[in-house]
């Protein structure tokens, strides 16, 4: 016997879940819908926590995904600071940390991702963060703002907190595997580009590097020693060495998992329990606008996006998640970019425009079909990559017309 009983539970308080109870209810599901989350915000938007947020120009309440109010006039129950403790897949029900009881009829796994720590010597000195939540960019802020800052990786979030740290008078250094920044997903091309963004504005970049372990003094990290022999002077060290899906619950609920270790839907983000869907960062989902490949795909659209077609789903619709995956990242305002794929592999880069002009797009094909794209200042003809990408169009004979900004790409 449970407590009681709601239509729809939605655990994890992300932009996943809100999103998907507002489509329930834009979408006519008049049962009670509960959204469980176990941070003290409502779902906010994730992104300004590196951009923002952090330089204060946001406020929390500027992040919120729906204000408070909102919640009440749409009938949504939203609880903060309570986490899902125990999924009954069997029975449907879900045992809160409040230890309540909570039977359902359907539910959302959202339950998003964790920050990967690395475990080197000197991990457990103070002045060492990781960023995920609102807290920790509040933390990052008050503890590194106008200081020698270290980032460890090249991700756009190594990136993106290194611009507004700047921005904040910290003095920062980045140390990476990668040769240049973002090179890992968007190429030596794009990263070259953004890389120069940061120099140009005093960030010192080093490639082909690795964290070797920290030094403190009274319990605090002051020097940060890279394998490549660097000794980097740190008053505050900032980790930028991704994430992992948070699959705690579902896993112990014995949700079948995927190869990327997230929680495996279909087509239509159900989960191997039907009735139980999954969404955003958590999901690894089969992806028609990719020939059926699997994908678990860490960006803002596109758990916004899984949120709409989760609660599609749940009313019945039989709607197959179609959406070309979009992201973007911004350098404080120095730089911004905007992408859709993700391309795992290319054999080729296409430039149309010129990075020297800071106004370009690059198209990343393989085997004569686009698989992804990343724009700067160029958003009409990210579309059009966005086109070609889900209709797979062979565009090898092409590729000239592609680069020359002469061709309008409508005709392509
Ligand atoms: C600093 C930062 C900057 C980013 N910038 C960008 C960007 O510029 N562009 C972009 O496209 N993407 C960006 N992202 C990624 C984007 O924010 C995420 O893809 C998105 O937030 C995922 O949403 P989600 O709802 O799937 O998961 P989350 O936002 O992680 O939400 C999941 C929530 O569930 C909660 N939870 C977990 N387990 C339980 C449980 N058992 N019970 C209750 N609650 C639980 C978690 O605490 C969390 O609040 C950024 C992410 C970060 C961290």
């Amino acid at each position: 016997m449970s407590d009681r009983h709601v239509a729809y539970a939605l655990i994890g308080g992300g932009l996943a879940a809100g999103n998907c109870a507002r489509w329930l209810r834009e979408s006519g599901a008049d049962g009670p819908i509960l959204l469980i989350g176990r941070e003290s915000d409502l779902p906010y938007n994730r992104p300004p926590c590196s951009k923002g947020y952090l330089q204060g120009k946001e406020s929390r309440e500027d992040v919120l995904f729906r204000p408070s109010q909102w919640y009440e006039e749409q009938g949504i129950e939203a609880l903060t600071r309570v986490s899902a403790m125990k999924l009954d897949t069997a029975e449907k029900v879900v045992t809160l940390s409040n230890r309540e009881t909570v039977s359902f009829d359907q539910a959302l796994v959202a339950t998003g991702a964790n920050v990967k720590r690395l475990n080197v010597e000197g991990s457990e000195l103070e002045g060492i963060h990781y960023l995920r939540a609102l807290g920790n960019s509040d933390t990052i802020r008050g503890d590194a703002a106008g200081k020698h800052v270290v980032l460890i990786g090249g991700s756009y979030i190594a990136s993106e907190v290194a611009a507004s740290l700047t921005e904040l008078g910290s003095v920062c250094t980045l140390v990476m595997l990668e040769p240049v920044v973002l090179s890992r997903g968007f190429g030596e091309t794009a990263g070259r580009f953004f890389q120069d963004r940061l120099e140009e504005r005093g960030i010192t970049v080093y490639g082909d590097d690795a964290l070797e372990r920290f030094e403190g003094a009274d319990g605090r990290v002051t020097r940060v020693i890279t394998k490549g022999g660097r000794e980097l002077e740190a008053d505050a060290v900032v980790m930028g060495t991704g994430a992992m899906p948070d699959v705690m619950l579902a896993r112990a609920a014995g949700l079948e998992l995927g190869e990327s270790g997230g929680i495996k839907v279909d087509a239509h983000l159900q989960t191997s329990v039907p009735g139980i869907y999954a969404a955003g960062d958590v999901a690894e989902y089969e992806s028609v606008v990719h020939g059926g490949r699997r994908m678990r795909i860490e960006h803002w659209d596109v758990a916004f996006n899984q949120g709409k077609t989760a609660a599609l789903n749940m009313l019945g619709r039989k709607q197959p998640h179609d959406v070309v995956p979009y992201f973007f990242s911004d350098l404080s305002d120095w730089a911004s970019l905007e992408y859709v794929g993700p391309a795992h592999e290319w054999d080729r880069e296409i430039v149309r425009g010129s990075p020297e002009d800071g106004e370009f797009i690059i198209f990343y094909m393989q085997e004569g079909r686009v698989a992804g794209a990343l724009s700067v200042g160029r958003s009409d003809d990210l579309e059009h990559a966005r086109r070609l990408l889900a209709a797979e169009t062979d565009v090898a004979g092409r590729v000239d017309e592609l680069a020359d900004l002469s061709t309008d790409l409508a005709s392509v």
